[in-house]
């Protein structure tokens, strides 16, 4: 039984429920701990190697030429990441915004992209020219696209793999499960289809979506043999510190080119001045791996919490991470809408607002969203949300520390036990 406080009033059966889940995933919370451990290590030992000091975080405005935080940064992250290089900027408006220039950056007319861990995040499908015409896509420019699916068991298909890699200039996996009730890919995976590329294309640049998974595991898909990784600030990198900005990380001539897409071909790198934000990005990178290891153990507590409820949950408390994301099949209308509603009033910011169901451009049924976060968008803030419709899943990640993510998930519970469409 978790402790009661004046503060929230959980009912017996809430606090109960809370305590035997958290009871059941102590050996999984000391799992995380011992990431967490090596993560802020190694985060640590490359602030270090790089020495980084207080200078580095004046900002620069202008150009930016010569801007040491800017250039610190990037090399703290190569490092972090195992890489030979990196891109880490403010001025990324989003993740999207990363991948859309490290795809755009090394493919050319006439290449072919493959997507080889099914259909890409939905915001790509514009970038690639899936949906939408004349708006300056990939395919506008010549791109080719191909895809091979996941299997039924959400594996990949190593055959098909080996069968299309070959023509491929790009493969491009997606290392989290996004808005799907796949199984994200665990760095072990990546690598696996990397050495099954590597069989039938030695040339192809192997791009990983990395967004939700920095620093759930203690190695990243740079580290066994992705070309390059990309990411949002406002996700697991930035440690809910970062402001805004992304990062591309791999083989430095890929840097390069991914450089001149960002600035102008010829300046790269070189330009780009940090404002105030880089002394936020340092120490968002440096809070990294402790915010992470909350926000799991937040998804870990829901997933144990909800399957003794009897709902679906995706992944179970139990399984192998590798991203932040926690899935729960609520399977109704009035369940999703009740369980958004009690994380929203877990939130620091906005806790008295009420989600609603709306239609939002881009999909095809009303989507529901809690999030009341101190940054606008940050999901490695304690966030949930989900499209009205079957299965009536909701999408949870993040907590910026784990008993406030904790508290956000006891509150889902009340919210659909007063609402009665949890009984208990
Ligand atoms: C968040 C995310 C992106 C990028 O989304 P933005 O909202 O543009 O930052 C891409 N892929 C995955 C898997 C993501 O989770």
């Amino acid at each position: 039984m978790i402790a009661e406080t004046p503060f929230y009033q959980f009912s017996p059966q809430v606090l109960q429920a809370a305590g035997d889940a958290e009871a059941r995933c102590r050996a999984v919370f000391e799992g995380i701990q011992q990431v967490e451990e090596y993560n802020q290590q190694k985060v640590l030992r490359a602030f270090a190697d790089n020495r980084v000091s207080e200078t580095h975080f004046y900002g620069s405005t202008g150009y930016g030429y010569g801007d040491m935080g800017r250039e610190t940064l990037d090399a703290v992250y190569a490092q972090v990441f195992g890489a030979q290089d990196a891109l880490v900027r403010h001025n990324f408006v989003s993740g999207t915004h990363a991948l859309a220039t490290a795809l755009f950056g090394v493919l050319r007319p006439g290449d072919v992209l493959l997507a080889v861990t099914g259909a890409p995040y939905d915001t790509l499908e514009e970038v690639i020219g899936l949906r939408g015409e004349g708006n300056g896509s990939l395919k506008d420019f010549g791109v080719q696209y191909r895809q091979v699916d996941l299997r039924e068991d959400s594996q990949p298909d190593y055959l098909a793999i080996s069968k299309n890699a070959s023509t491929a200039k790009v493969v491009y996996i997606q290392r989290s499960r996004g808005y799907s009730l796949r199984d994200s890919l665990s760095v072990d995976t990546i690598a696996a289809i990397i050495q099954q590329v590597r069989r039938v294309n030695h040339h192809a640049i192997v791009m990983v979506d990395n967004c939700y998974g920095e620093f759930v595991e203690t190695r990243e898909p740079t580290q066994v043999g992705a070309d390059l990784i990309i990411g949002s600030l406002i996700k697991n990198p930035g440690g809910g510190i970062a402001r805004t900005g992304g990062y591309i990380a791999g083989r430095k001539d890929l840097i390069e080119l991914c450089s001149y897409r960002l600035t102008s071909p010829g300046m790269g790198k070189e330009v780009g001045c940090t404002l105030g934000e880089s002394q936020r990005m340092f120490m968002g990178l440096f809070f990294a791996p402790s915010v992470v290891a909350s926000a799991v153990k937040t998804a870990v507590f829901a997933s144990a919490m909800f399957e003794s409820f009897g709902y679906a949950v995706y992944p179970r408390f139990d399984e192998h991470r590798t991203d932040i994301i926690q899935a729960v099949r609520l399977g109704s209308p009035e369940g999703l809408c009740a369980f958004c509603r009690g994380i929203q009033k877990g939130a620091p910011v906005d806790s008295y607002v009420t989600p609603e169901p709306w239609d939002m451009p881009g999909y095809d049924s009303p989507v529901i969203m809690a999030a009341g976060a101190f940054t606008g968008g940050a999901s490695i803030e304690l966030s949930a949300d989900g499209p009205m419709r079957e299965p009536y899943a909701a999408w949870m990640q993040g907590g910026l520390t784990y008993s406030s993510g904790k508290t956000g998930v006891m509150l889902a519970a009340q919210s659909m036990l007063d609402s009665g469409v949890l009984k208990l």
